[in-house]
């Protein structure tokens, strides 16, 4: 029997996908799965769903419920559900859903309109950390508020994080029995002040739900499909609180990459994603190779990045196959300073803008927040303009905050004139000049304000007779989902606020040890495979143009003691001046192999071949390693020859920690030569990757 073609109400709306997407998209309600890279169209792919089952009738718009992890993420989800006519559907973070849900069920439970939202913890963590004896040291309070999020994400009361600190190695800021006397006057006086923290909206809806038969009744009526983008990242606070709002039912799809799971150290885990099928042995489970998003010259780096991580968790190797036309090749720099690589990263997005690539299509990522500023600086020197995200999140800004009680004053006695004159009136008395200021902070601002006039353009144009109650109705929308209006130009984020979305054109800055790997992820294996994967993250943002930079040292005329990451071992091609010859085929003459993990200089043979030092941890997959002996005993019978002929054992072992993932990658391992390859290389290959 042929299965009937899937009924949908909207002809033409699944031909966007390929085969495997479809039938991810097309699958019956109840739970799905989709396990896949980046750039394979997950986020595609579930959009279509929605689509495809509220067009097909199988569920009514309101019901669906959609969830992400980073707001603009979200943002993403709601555009491209729009592009696809869907209306009326919820695109939401975790924290913004809980936060709607709350507000809805709190006065009803609690009797109350919902507590405040703590603004930063700092403060409140800093008076426990007082008490119990802790000092004000602000890295220290920070390090204390980062592990009460762990513990909170992770479902750790204060009584039971000394155990379990004990338990899972935790690298506690303090004694852990002093952590959990912070966290507990913490939670005290956060309760006393009558406010919430983040943690706590999840923490209280999902005790809602789970406390109250009615509340959870009223919402499982409301609430019947499901939907989570990069389950990879889910914390067990935010597992607890999905279970909450399916309470036994099934209606799930979850998709996500293990290889970029980014926020382990905050609690999260892949462990949901991967054993998904255990939970709903009769989930569709649809794995995606195909890269659609960037090119080969791309997907090969990326493929490299990640082929080099180390413990990766069964079933998340995969090799991604770019389906788009080939284009430029990914580019690498090193600089002298921070300043000279900023300077010549704006001089670089110059050029692409006046190639006709928009700013809007331009990002330039870091790995932490403070290194926006060289880059404002250095773009506002040549006049592009930028906007910075994952800082301050736009409806906290105060000139929009100002800007909002100005228009709802406004609005509650609206002036006859039309929307964006009365818009740009109201905000001209919080400072929207006709002309932008010069730069910095203030053009910034004005900016922000110019964005709301946008807003005001966009309704006006779509919606008719919108009038300024209209707009203020919109803004509170937009400010509750956290979706602010998108400003054009160039992108300046942290690579974690770079997650699920994409440019054509990424450049990965300053990518020197310390920074990418973080310093303190140094020594901590689990740590510095977090670091690739937020690098991998990284790299596979990009459409076309991927450039990767770093500099030698931090100011002009400074020590040049910084090295490039570690991640870039391998990746730069060999012409390049920067790459260094790591292995002895460089000659008695030419510079020394050097540790591709620490960059020592290597002392013999056995360590050149494996291209790390002795002090290094040994990365080597020891299953892969096994598979390696196998077939070359094999191997070894076939041709009648010892197994050593074929292999030495540290030849073997080189290839298990290496992983190549092509012949290039194999021949640049000391003891393999062309001739080896030639013979043995496919197989090998075929090992690596699982198919043998
Ligand atoms: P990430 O892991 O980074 O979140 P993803 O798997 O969610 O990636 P998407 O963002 O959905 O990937 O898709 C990547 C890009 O490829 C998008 O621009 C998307 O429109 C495009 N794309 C996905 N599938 C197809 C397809 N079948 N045909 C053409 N383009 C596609
Ligand atoms: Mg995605």
């Amino acid at each position: 029997m042929v299965d009937a073609p899937p009924r949908t109400n909207r002809p033409g709306l699944l031909d966007g996908l390929d085969p495997e997407q479809r039938a991810a998209a097309v699958a019956p309600r109840g739970p799905v799965c989709v396990l896949a890279g980046a750039g394979t169209g997950k986020t595609r792919t579930i959009t279509h769903r929605i689509a495809h089952l509220i067009s097909s009738g199988h569920v009514a718009p309101g019901q669906v419920l959609a969830v992400t992890f980073t707001t603009r993420a979200a943002g993403e989800m709601r555009t491209r559900l729009r592009a696809l006519g869907v209306e009326g559907a919820q695109a939401l973070t975790f924290h913004a859903a809980a936060r709607r849900q709350l507000r809805y069920f709190w006065p009803r439970v609690v009797g109350d309109r919902l507590w405040d939202l703590l603004e930063g913890k700092l403060r409140l963590v800093g008076q426990a950390a007082q008490r119990a004896g802790l000092g004000t040291d602000a890295e220290l309070l920070r390090d204390l508020a980062s592990e009460i999020e762990w513990a909170k994400a992770s479902l750790i009361s204060p009584d039971d994080y000394p155990a379990t600190a004990v338990r899972v190695q935790r690298d506690s800021p303090a004694a852990p029995q002093q952590v959990a006397e912070v966290y507990r006057a913490y939670e005290k006086l956060k309760n006393s002040a009558q406010v919430l923290d983040f943690d706590d909206l999840l923490l209280h809806t999902t005790a809602v739900l789970e406390e109250n038969a009615e509340v959870a009744r009223e919402f499982r009526d409301r609430y019947r499909c499901f939907i989570v983008d990069e389950y990879q990242d889910v914390t067990p606070l935010q597992q607890r609180l999905l279970d909450a709002w399916l309470g036994g039912r099934d209606d799930l799809t979850v998709v996500g990459d293990a290889n970029q799971t980014i926020y382990s150290f905050g609690g999260a885990s892949p462990r949901p994603l991967l054993e998904f099928t255990r939970r709903f042995p009769e989930a569709t489970v649809v794995r995606l190779e195909r890269d659609y998003r960037s090119t080969p010259q791309v997907v090969e780096l990326a493929n490299k990045v990640i082929g080099a991580a180390r413990n990766r968790p069964a079933g998340s190797r995969l090799r991604l196959v770019g389906q788009r036309p080939p284009g430029p090749e990914p580019r690498f720099a090193e600089f002298e300073d921070e300043p000279t690589e900023a300077a010549a990263v704006a001089a670089r997005v110059r050029t692409l803008l006046d190639a006709g690539v928009a700013a809007s299509e331009i990002a330039i990522l870091y790995r932490i927040n403070a290194q926006s500023e060289g880059y404002e600086q250095a773009l506002a020197q040549v006049g592009v303009p930028y906007l910075v995200r994952g800082g301050e999140r736009f409806f906290d800004r105060r000139e929009v905050r100002q800007a909002m009680v100005s228009l709802r004053t406004a609005a509650a006695d609206p002036p006859p004139t039309e929307l964006v004159t009365a818009v740009r009136s109201v905000l001209s008395r919080v400072g929207l000049t006709d002309q932008p200021p010069a730069g910095g902070a203030a053009k910034e601002r004005w900016d922000a304000l110019l964005s709301l006039v946008e807003v005001a353009e966009e309704l006006a144009a779509t919606v008719e007779g919108a009038d300024l109650p209209r707009y203020v109705a919109e803004l509170e929308q937009r400010a509750s989902a956290q979706h602010p209006p998108t400003v054009e130009g160039v992108t300046l984020a942290s690579l974690h606020a770079a997650k699920g979305l994409e440019w054509d054109a990424v450049f990965l800055v300053g990518l020197s040890e310390g920074t990418m790997p973080i310093l303190h992820a140094d020594g901590d294996d689990n740590a510095i495979e977090e670091e690739r994967r937020l690098f991998y993250v990284g790299v596979t943002r990009a459409r076309e143009h991927l450039w990767l930079s770093w500099s030698l040292s931090r100011h002009p005329g400074g020590r040049r003691n910084r090295r490039r990451s570690r991640f870039l071992y391998g990746l730069l091609p060999e012409q390049h001046p920067a790459a260094r010859v790591p292995r002895a085929q460089a000659g008695k003459s030419g510079p020394k192999p050097r540790c591709r993990l620490c960059d020592r200089p290597l002392l013999d043979t056995m360590e050149i071949k494996l291209g790390r030092c002795r002090r290094c941890p040994s990365n080597v997959d020891i299953e892969l390693f096994e598979r390696l002996k196998e077939w070359r005993q094999e191997r070894a019978k076939e041709l009648k020859v010892p197994p050593f002929v074929v292999f030495t054992d540290a030849t073997l072992l080189a290839i298990a920690e290496q992983q190549p993932v092509d012949r290039g990658g194999l021949v640049s391992i000391s003891g393999i030569g062309p001739g080896k390859v030639t013979k043995y290389g496919d197989d090998v290959l075929a090992v690596i990757q699982g198919e043998r």
